[in-house]
């Protein structure tokens, strides 16, 4: 595995392969790696003949400073981590030698970008989409791996391609989770331990909308029903519950077709995201843990 520090050497590498015929697949991260990032990176290796992954904390797409700063990256262990699933190089570039000037130019997604996150986040998806665009320039390649998990970002980031005419496929990954049904996260290590016990609350909650959305259709309900159930623990604090169409993540007055219903919660100090899919979550009516 190599590692790589500097943008020509990394597009030098991703069109080197490419000329001697292999596919690559881009894994773009900001380390502290999981599991879930593993998934991700299993995905490429199944079906590309190269794998990069890139590790960069980009501080342009935080809201806050504090959340910035208390981003833990450990280089030496994501590099093991990378190289046991196989990676082939890794990109993992100083700050400087992604912003040498501070920014000027910015991609901006609107719509998709608005509500949930990129209501509480000001800025982060434009940070988001305009750090993926700069790795999609600097690592031209031909498929790009992407959590569920983050379901706007996600979303974001296919719109953006759409409109842009990126030459890259995005390849959605689903959400991996912890046995107890929380989604990996690195900001699960920020946790206390009484926190990490209650974060399911998250999912559980997700689960039980998924079930009355299958069964009402009605967004309103399934919103409700999640809520209450966050309720539950006086020390999560919704921040939103929202069942949206999961391409152009706009509310749905009814659930008719595909829908994602998202939410976000304060844990402490900590933040969560997570989020389920109808009807993926409603195939497997008994047991939406199933999702993955
Ligand atoms: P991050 O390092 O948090 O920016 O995430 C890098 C990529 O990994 C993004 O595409 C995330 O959606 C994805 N990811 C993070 N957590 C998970 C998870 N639990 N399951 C699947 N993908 C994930």
């Amino acid at each position: 595995m190599i590692i790589l520090r500097r943008i020509p050497g990394t597009r030098a590498f991703v069109t080197g392969a490419q000329r001697d015929g292999h596919t690559v697949g881009l894994v773009p991260t900001m380390g502290a790696l999981h599991a879930g990032h593993g998934a991700l990176m299993d995905c490429a290796r199944a079906a590309c003949g190269r794998v990069v992954v890139t590790i960069f904390v980009n501080p342009i797409q935080f809201d806050r400073r504090e959340d910035y700063e208390a981003y833990q990256v450990n280089l030496d262990r994501d590099f093991a981590f990378c190289e046991q699933r196989g990676v082939d190089a890794v990109f993992a570039p100083p700050v400087e030698e992604m912003y040498p000037e501070p920014a000027r130019t910015f991609v901006e997604v609107s719509g998709v970008s608005q509500g949930l996150c990129g209501e509480f986040r000001p800025g982060h998806f434009r940070g988001v989409a305009t750090v993926v665009s700069k790795l999609f320039h600097i690592l031209p390649a031909d498929r790009a791996y992407f959590g569920e998990k983050d379901a706007q970002q996600l979303a974001v980031i296919q719109r953006m391609v759409r409109d842009l005419d990126f030459p890259i496929e995005i390849v959605p990954v689903p959400t991996m989770r912890e046995a107890d049904g929380l989604a990996m996260s690195s900001r699960n290590q920020r946790l206390s331990p009484e926190e990490r016990a209650a974060a399911p609350l998250l999912y559980t909650a997700l689960c039980r909308a998924a079930v009355v959305a299958r069964d009402s259709q009605d967004p309103a309900a399934a919103r409700q029903a999640a809520l209450e159930e966050l309720a539950r623990d006086p020390r999560f604090r919704a921040e939103y519950v929202e069942v949206v169409d999961p391409l152009t993540m706009e509310p749905l007055p009814r659930i008719t077709g595909p829908a994602c219903i998202a939410a976000a919660a304060w844990l402490g100090r900590t933040r969560l995201i997570d989020n389920v899919r109808l009807p993926a979550v409603a195939a497997s009516q008994h047991s939406p843990v199933g999702e993955g």
